[in-house]
């Protein structure tokens, strides 16, 4: 199992980290050692910024590779709610010296994921309302509709490169309002106003 990022999928966030806004999908890995799927998250040692990023997840249901945008929606078959954990103090750096960004994304438990439900139950998916609440305050909030590259455009991207297997996730980029985690935080994600993800951070 492998999980994919997409990066700088809204503009706002984008534009907030001082990025330009992609012509094509923007993907990196995560290891499946990244997957945190209860449990808390203790923020390791090895940065004084911690981020969070929520960010709608695709469960991929069957191998593929070269997949056209046409048939992507085939391709998946859940939808969720993860977060893509990022070391920003790490990344700053690795992005300042043109180095990968392993470092800043890939530790372990660098993606906590929610739960999933069939993408059939999920309603509109084109316009699927998101929210990070931390201590019961609105941090993030994002909708499909603001996708850069919508789910089946990064499927069929990344299939190009990489081939899909069952159980492969896509996190599929976060919406503005990232900022950073601290001890005691409870970070909690809804969808459509319904409660997908809930973890403390220790
Ligand atoms: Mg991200």
């Amino acid at each position: 199992m492998k999980i994919i990022c997409i990066g700088r999928n809204y503009a706002e966030h984008a534009k907030e980290m001082n990025s330009a806004v992609p012509t094509e999908p923007v993907f990196f890995m995560k290891p499946d050692t990244a997957l945190l799927k209860e449990g808390d998250f203790y923020l390791p040692d090895f940065s004084k910024d911690v981020h969070h990023e929520i960010e709608l997840v695709l469960k991929i249901c069957k191998t593929g590779k070269h997949i056209e945008e046409q048939f992507a929606h085939k391709y998946y078959d859940e939808i969720g709610l993860g977060i893509d954990f990022t070391a920003r103090d790490l990344q700053a750096k690795c992005k300042e010296k043109g180095l990968p960004w392993e470092k800043a994304k890939a530790f372990d438990n660098a993606a906590p994921l929610g739960k999933m439900v069939k993408k059939e139950d999920m309603g509109d998916l084109s316009n699927i309302n998101f929210e990070l609440k931390i201590n019961g305050e609105s941090r993030q909030v994002g909708n499909s509709k603001d996708l850069i590259f919508s789910f089946d455009n990064v499927i069929s991207y990344v299939s190009k490169f990489v081939t899909l297997k069952q159980g492969d996730l896509i996190y599929t980029g976060t919406p503005e309002g990232v900022g950073q985690v601290r001890i005691g935080d409870k970070l909690e994600g809804f969808i459509n106003g319904k409660s997908f993800l809930s973890l403390n951070i220790k």
